[in-house]
């Protein structure tokens, strides 16, 4: 295998055309796999010096962020503070700080896992992704983007350069929760993540994307569709609960079994409209 750093888009554009040639960001997914035996890159490319990739930029429109960002620079960033909570919720979930250190957006985005919590994040805030080659660039929708268990959209040669971030509503509130087998450093068995604007005691705005229960993060849009514009009351949690059931395609792995994944989401569903809404009647979770 040959190693090759590069330090600019031009000379890494450049490097991916060549014959199994595979990126490597922070390696937090990629070394595990080459250890694993998993993975054979010809050559690897490190873009980890690459700072065109590293920026975030904070515009009125929304929030740019470099795909080589560290997650412990993006949650440090004052914008993701402060505009995008369910992001900084998320990332702050996602391993440790070692992690962090090292591991970035673009390399979760690329690693395409069922459980990545930073795209659950990302789908959430309709997050759109730029891919680019030595001869342009395009953009998806994240949603679009990840297609599956490690597929992607990436075509030969491309990389991800950047993700952006729509404004978000200023009325929103997040909610996140990952269920795992342990408390910290875990990879989730469930994880809903959401946001939630109310008026009047009505619902006006909903997202909600469920991760681990389905090929990609799944954005819930049954579940949207029945709660907006009705106010979060016992019979609201109930059916809302039991539509995210019904949406979400589980699978049984050493972690857990489809159906306890499914009873997690709908029970996650219903917290997430309870706190999100600040509705205390009720009691437990249905
Ligand atoms: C101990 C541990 C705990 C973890 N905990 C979590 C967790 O709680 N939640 C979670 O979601 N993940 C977790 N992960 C997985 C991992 O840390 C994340 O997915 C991380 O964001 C990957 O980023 P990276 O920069 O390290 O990617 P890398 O490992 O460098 O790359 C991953 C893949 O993406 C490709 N790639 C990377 N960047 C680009 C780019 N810009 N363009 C095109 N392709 C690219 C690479 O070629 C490779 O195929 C954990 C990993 C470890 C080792």
């Amino acid at each position: 295998m040959d190693y090759l750093r590069v330090t600019s888009e031009v000379e890494l554009a450049a490097a991916l055309r060549e014959d199994g040639a595979v990126f490597l960001a922070g390696g937090t997914d990629l070394l595990v796999k080459m250890r694993a035996g998993a993975l054979r890159p010809r050559l690897l490319v490190d873009a980890a010096r690459v700072d065109s990739l590293r920026q975030l930029s904070d515009r009125p429109d929304g929030l740019w962020i470099g795909s080589g960002a560290r997650l412990e620079d993006v949650l440090a960033s004052d914008a993701v503070r402060r505009d995008y909570p369910l992001l900084a919720a998320v990332l702050h979930s996602l391993g440790s700080v070692q992690i962090r250190n090292r591991a970035t957006l673009g390399g979760n985005l690329a690693n395409a896992s069922p459980a990545a919590d930073g795209v659950l994040a990302l789908i959430a805030y309709d997050g759109k992704v730029a891919l680019a080659t030595q001869t342009g660039e395009r953009t998806l929708d994240v949603s679009e983007f990840v297609r599956g268990p490690r597929r992607t959209a990436l075509a030969a040669g491309e990389y991800i350069r950047s993700i952006w971030l729509p404004a978000p509503r200023s009325d929103w509130v997040p909610f996140f929760h990952k269920v795992g087998r342990r408390q910290a450093l875990t990879i989730a068995i469930a994880s809903v993540g959401g946001l939630l604007a109310e008026r009047d005691g009505v619902i006006v705005d909903v997202r909600v994307v469920a991760g681990s229960v389905a090929p990609a993060p799944l954005r819930l849009h049954p579940v949207e569709d029945l709660v907006v514009g009705r106010p979060v009351d016992r019979t609201l949690l109930a059916t809302a609960s039991e539509a995210a059931r019904k949406a979400v395609a589980p699978i049984d792995d050493v972690r857990a079994s489809a159906p306890y994944r499914r009873d997690v989401i709908g029970d996650l569903v219903a917290r997430f409209l309870r706190q999100a809404s600040g509705h205390t009647a009720g009691g437990a979770s249905p």
